[in-house]
């Protein structure tokens, strides 16, 4: 990954306040990368921040699969996913799927506003970096009978 970060943006109903204040205070070290978001966590960042945010689908809708596609497919370098610990959401297992992407592709992801914190302060968000990925080669080459 470049040193200007792709960098996607989630927060559920509840979180959506403490994402937006994060995202102010942080205002300037954001700018020196690309936001990307869930379609209404992007509108208020937009609304925050000067600054455009490429808006997908509503979690609800999709946004949240969309995003694990931009992971999948290297469109996407790091993830704030401020998801909510204190209720369910009607799209659990596509929350599951982009954590589980998340994990998979080996970027750089944070789930609460400390770990924001201190992802957004490491140098390496302003350096070119290559995450190690395992070798998924044997299980994609596998044969199956
Ligand atoms: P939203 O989606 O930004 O459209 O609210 C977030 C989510 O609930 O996954």
């Amino acid at each position: 990954m470049d040193s200007k970060k792709r960098v996607a943006l989630v927060a559920h109903d509840n979180m959506k306040d403490e994402l937006i204040q994060w995202a102010v205070y942080n205002k300037t070290a954001l700018t020196k990368h690309e936001l990307y978001a869930t379609g209404t966590t992007g509108t208020l960042l937009e609304g925050a921040l000067d600054q455009p945010v490429t808006r997908f689908l509503s979690g609800p809708l999709g946004g949240d699969q969309q995003i694990g596609a931009g992971i999948a497919e290297g469109r996407i370098d790091v993830l704030i996913f401020f998801w909510d610990p204190m209720e369910a959401q009607p799209h659990d297992p596509d929350i599951k799927a982009l954590l589980r992407v998340a994990a998979t592709w080996n970027i750089p992801t944070a789930c609460n506003r400390a770990s924001a914190d201190f992802l957004l302060t490491s140098p390496l968000m302003y350096t070119s970096y290559q995450p190690v990925l395992n070798d998924y080669s044997s299980y994609i080459n596998r044969r199956l009978k």
